[in-house]
């Protein structure tokens, strides 16, 4: 299959999954996730028209978006891996949305960045729902305190984020963070996968970040 029909596929089950859901496609984005997938595929995607991409990297986002920005004006990156704070400052040049604000050093150094002058990206929190050791987010119940010293620090955030355990049913955890995201009167909602974005649809989600069932499987470490 090639990628034109790949978009034309998923945008048709995020339009049916809306429209099953009583929402309107347009309140949902699509977010190519490109990390890792060669640069032909990525090429394929510019020149079928998909803007919004997802990479996990920092680095490896910088090689192959930097230039692109000037032939791609209206490009939108969104972050979606972990953040480290030596990354901060790059993340925040290259990056229009970074999803993964999950702790309170990573809360300072924005500011601090932020307030040197710094542009400042949209925001998302990352929720670790299903409290695993391994993951990055924060706490559901460290979330809170977490958006307190996001206020307290002038940094905006706009919405919530996660990455449901694999081997668990997702649609509670897409309720979860449906739920605080509500309880905190944040808009944004990133959830839901190439295997789950219908799910994450019904549950509110307003950003879904499908990379595999996009580009087809990815060549190398995810
Ligand atoms: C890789 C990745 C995705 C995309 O996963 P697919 O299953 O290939 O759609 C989405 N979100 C995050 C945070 C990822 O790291």
């Amino acid at each position: 299959m090639d990628i034109n029909t790949r978009i034309a596929e998923i945008s048709d089950r995020i339009k049916q999954a809306a429209l099953a859901a009583s929402r309107s496609a347009d309140s949902i984005t699509l977010v190519a996730v490109s990390k890792v997938q060669p640069e032909d595929r990525i090429e394929d995607a510019l020149t079928a028209g998909l803007r919004v991409f997802g990479e996990n990297r920092v680095q490896e986002a910088q090689g192959r978006w930097a230039t692109r920005r000037a032939i791609y004006p209206d490009l939108k990156l969104h972050l979606i891996g972990p953040l480290q704070s030596n990354k901060v400052e790059d993340a925040m040049a290259l990056f229009d949305v970074i999803e993964t604000v999950d702790r309170p050093k990573l809360v300072e150094t924005l500011a601090k960045l932020a307030g040197a002058g710094n542009k400042l990206p949209k925001l998302l929190v990352q929720v670790n729902t299903g409290e695993e050791e391994q993951k990055a987010g924060v706490a559901p119940r460290d979330l809170p305190a977490l958006l307190n010293l996001c206020a307290a620090r002038g940094l905006p955030i706009e919405g919530l984020m996660c990455i449901p355990p694999e081997n668990e049913e997702p649609a509670m955890h897409f309720a979860l963070l449906a739920k605080l995201a509500r309880r905190h009167d944040l808009g944004v909602l990133s959830m839901g996968m190439s295997g789950d974005f219908e799910a994450a649809i019904k549950f509110g989600a307003t950003h879904v970040r499908v990379g595999s069932a996009l580009f087809g499987t990815r060549v190398g470490p995810a």
